[in-house]
Formats: structure tokens, sequence, C-alpha cells
């Protein structure tokens, strides 16, 4: 695997774009999408299930179909090719392209205070750089593999 293929997949932060919900060849969307297909006009019948099987958990049909439309909506070809769809006020982006780096963990400047995360996402992204940092970026990337984004 080369780094021109990891990027392709990680984010200069080190998130992974892959896997992320908002990815247009994710999986979560491309399930989405084949969930969506695969369950029709389901939204005709759950009202109809709720008198027949007598269920009231098809009350919440609608709620996660919405959900489901959305994730099936969401069509971001990720960070190296546009601004992040969901954090619109992403600090690492233009600032990995200023210094000219591929990942974050490799700026002189880590960790700083440019990169108008929240203190999860900021304390994520240390962590995340520190551990490319010790094991390699192939290692890191080959971990991600098969793991659910959201943990
Ligand atoms: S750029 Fe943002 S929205 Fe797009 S795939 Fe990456 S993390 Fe998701
Ligand atoms: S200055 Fe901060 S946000 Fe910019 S590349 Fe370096 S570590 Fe990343």
């Amino acid at each position: 695997m080369t780094t021109e293929q990891i990027k392709d997949s990680i984010a200069p932060c080190g998130l992974c774009c892959e896997t992320c919900f908002a990815h247009v060849d994710g999986d979560i969307r491309r399930y989405s999408v084949k969930l969506k297909e695969k369950l029709g006009n389901f939204h005709i019948n759950a009202k109809r299930f709720e008198t027949l099987l007598g269920d009231p958990i098809f009350k919440k049909y609608a709620e996660f179909k919405e959900m489901l439309d959305y994730f099936a909506s969401e069509a971001c070809t990720g960070c190296r090719n546009e601004q992040c769809k969901l954090f619109k006020n992403c600090g690492v982006r233009g600032c990995h392209q200023e210094k000219q780096i591929d990942f974050c963990y490799q700026c002189d400047e880590f960790p700083c205070d440019k990169t108008n995360f929240d203190t999860a996402l900021y304390n994520g992204w240390v962590q995340i750089n520190e551990k490319i940092k010790e094991t390699g970026i192939e290692n890191f990337y080959q971990k991600t593999q098969g793991r659910p984004r959201y943990l």
C-alpha cells in the first residue's frame, strides 16, 4: 500500500474518510442505499403492520426512514478532494495544504491550536496522530481495515 493510496482513505487529521458515513463510496452509504432499495414501499405497510401485528415498534418506521434517507443521500468524496461536508470549520485541511505535509503527525507544530475541534475531537486527533507517529501510517491504515469508524 503506497502513501498515495493511504491518503485516499485517511484525511490529513488522521480520521478515516473512507469509513465516514458521509463518504460517497463508504459502506454506510452503500448499504443504506441498498437497504432503501430492499425496503421499497415499506412505509405504506408499516402503518398496516402496526395494527395487523399489534407491535408499536412500527410507529417508529418514519423516524428510521428519515435517518436511512439521510445516510443514503450523503455524497462526500473525502477531505483530500473537497471541504469536509460535516465539519465546515475544520482548520486542518487548509493548514496542511499550506504546510505541504500529508498528515498532522508530520508537522513540527503538532499538536497545535489551529484545528477548531471540540475537546472530544481534539483529544481523538492527538491520540490518533501519536499512534501513527509511533507505529507508522501503513500499520495504522491496516488496523483501520474492517473496523467500525464509530467506536
Ligand atoms: S471530508 Fe468529512 S464528510 Fe467527507 S468523508 Fe471525510 S470526514 Fe466525511
Ligand atoms: S499546524 Fe496543526 S493543523 Fe496545521 S498541519 Fe500542523 S498539526 Fe495539522
